[in-house]
């Protein structure tokens, strides 16, 4: 992706968007936000700038000013030319100039300033130097659900990009899996995910027989085998928004255990579904789908949380996890994904991405969740 996203978001979008992050920061106590280009910027502004280099871009948001856009000059034209342009300010500063000095007169020399956590620390430790009484804190620790909820276009994206990983996984299945490697597999799902529509892959796990154990196994030489339960875990971007989906095959006729452990996951990723409603804290789906994998014993060997958020980025908060009271609210959208993990041996995981909706959730993911053969 470069330049600006291709996503259908008019300037009003970004004007709403920009104005409702500059409201959150002022509950939190902050003077504004400062965002760095990344996932931030471009949910904001609609700007993606074509390669991420040392010269300083940052958008300054501060309650009762209009949001400003510094840019290297020789990137004004592009920045120019971004959706949320219209409802922002440039200010652009030319090679030889200061930019933490181009930048300092918009900020309060005493705030304290969220600033984006993909921030380089060159321009952080620049605008400390440039404003030393200024202190500054995580957008996603001060602000963690600024992206969170998610307005009907974002949600047909997500849908939309959902149903792609969908049609790369009804694929996948129809392949020979047995005597080929795990990365020949990734690379078929690769192309996959990018022939229908995906712009960017992110990750494309699979993980055969005792590597399914290894929840970050990504793909390796092993060579699959006849009787193997395989881990496949993937997505990405279309159109500026997520996919993420995993679905765990057998090479072949599985054993017993194989298909009790199956659905098993199964049940447990019914149960985190069924948790999802308006108002139920983040922490009550994660407790939902443990609970049936630990009244089955196996409580030890689900070894993640149950879930996180998505959207511009594939993992984001809300994060499904003990511990995270954050109440769901109509338009989240976030992964349901328990699994069980049998070190040695094998591994399984069932995840979809779910939306809340008005009284329950809605999957984004709609390919069989029972136990798919593969040859
Ligand atoms: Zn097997
Ligand atoms: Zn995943
Ligand atoms: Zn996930």
């Amino acid at each position: 992706m470069n330049g600006t996203t291709p996503a259908p978001f008019t300037a009003d979008d970004h004007r709403d968007r920009m104005a409702r992050a500059v409201r959150q920061a002022a509950e939190a106590g902050l003077a504004g936000l400062l965002v760095a280009p990344g996932p931030d910027l471009t949910w904001l502004t609609g700007y993606t700038p074509t390669a991420e280099t040392e010269r300083l871009t940052l958008l300054v948001l501060a309650p009762g000013r209009d949001p400003v856009l510094v840019v290297p000059t020789l990137e004004a034209p592009d920045a120019e030319r971004a959706p949320g342009a219209p409802a922002l300010t440039l200010r652009d500063w030319t090679d030889g100039k200061d930019p933490y000095a181009a930048t300092a007169d918009l900020l309060d020399p005493a705030g304290r300033y969220g600033i984006s956590d993909n921030t380089w620390a060159l321009h952080l430790l620049g605008l400390q130097s440039a404003l030393p009484g200024t202190s500054y804190a995580s957008v996603t620790e001060a602000l963690p659900m600024l992206r969170a909820v998610k307005d009907p276009a974002e949600l047909a994206l997500l849908a939309a990009a959902g149903a792609a990983a969908d049609a790369a996984f009804e694929e996948i299945r129809t392949v020979p899996f047995a005597g080929r490697r795990e990365s020949d597999v990734a690379a078929d799902l690769a192309a996959l995910l990018l022939r229908y529509g995906h712009s960017r892959v992110d990750f494309t796990i699979v993980a055969a027989g005792p590597n399914g154990a290894d929840p970050h196994h990504e793909a390796g030489d092993r060579v699959i085998a006849h009787g193997d339960m395989v881990v496949l875990d993937f997505g990405g971007l279309k159109d500026g928004y997520g996919s993420d989906t995993s679905r765990t095959v057998h090479v072949g006729e599985p054993t017993d255990e194989e298909r009790r452990v199956h659905d098993l996951v199964r049940a447990a990723q019914e149960a985190g579904f069924r948790a999802v409603r308006p108002g139920a804290a983040c922490q009550d789906v994660d407790r939902a789908a443990r609970a049936v994998i630990a009244d089955a014993g196996h409580g030890e060997h689900f070894i993640h949380r149950t879930g996180h958020g998505i959207g511009v980025t594939t993992h984001e908060p809300p994060y499904m996890v003990e511990g995270e009271e954050q109440p769901l609210v109509p338009g989240m959208c976030f992964s349901v994904e328990p699994g069980v993990y049998l070190p040695g041996r094998f591994g399984v995981r069932i995840e979809d991405i779910v939306a809340v909706t008005g009284d329950g959730g809605r999957r984004l993911n709609n390919t069989p969740r029972d136990m798919v053969i593969v040859d």
